[in-house]
């Protein structure tokens, strides 16, 4: 399945919160969420009970639509999880905090998850010095990111830079926006991700 391009505020609908997909206008009076802070389509007032399968489904698809990812990434994503040892949620949280498109958001170099993306793809970022455009290549603790010289004088990066001092701060990045680089300093902690999210049940729904 392709990736989404359509309209995404009608997913924070959805999913009843916030899911900060939209940038600038996430932080402003604009955010349709704000003004109706129900479902969309006909029926969206009416919120009914929901089955154990349901509430795992929307939790699913809540992290699918923050990460902007096919349900095939989240599967292969989520079984590479479950094939490493250790904790399955926090390893599956950890890997889509560190693919190359995240990374670029959180240090700040974009404004949502897809505008990073955009940038990744169009040769826009050096991962270590070489240019990488893989927007799924994940990173590593040291590694450091830079805008590329040609690409710094683009409008996107203040404007994003300016987005970033409105978000919850990020422990695991250091970031020196003047210098259009920043450096993965430690591997995201589950606590660091301020998502609110119940991963349980995504992890009950893929074990099925
Ligand atoms: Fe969600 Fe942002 Fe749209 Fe508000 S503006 S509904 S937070 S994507």
């Amino acid at each position: 399945m392709a990736l989404y391009h359509g309209p995404v505020c009608r997913f924070c609908r959805r999913e009843n919160q916030k899911l900060f997909l939209k940038g600038d206008r996430c932080f402003t009076e604009r955010c349709s969420f704000e003004r109706r802070a129900y479902a969309p389509g006909q029926h969206g007032q009416k919120r009914g009970k929901i089955s154990e399968f349901g509430q795992q489904l929307r939790e699913k698809q809540k992290v699918r639509r923050v990460y902007g990812l096919t349900e095939k990434t989240m599967r292969l994503t989520f079984d590479k999880a479950a094939a490493t040892r250790g904790v399955t949620s926090d390893i599956f949280f950890r890997n889509l905090e560190q693919r190359l498109d995240n990374v670029v958001y959180r240090m700040g170099f974009a404004r949502s998850r897809s505008e990073a993306r955009q940038i990744v793809r169009h040769n826009h970022i050096l991962v270590n010095g070489k240019r990488l455009n893989i927007p799924s290549a994940k990173l590593a603790v040291g590694d450091v990111v830079t805008v590329s010289e040609k690409s710094r004088t683009m409008p996107v990066f203040p404007l994003a830079a300016e987005l970033f001092s409105k978000r919850a701060a990020i422990q695991w990045v250091d970031v020196d926006h003047k210098g259009f680089t920043g450096k993965v300093t430690a591997a995201p902690a589950r606590d660091d991700i301020h998502l609110n999210v119940k991963e349980r049940m995504i992890v009950e729904l893929y074990n099925k």
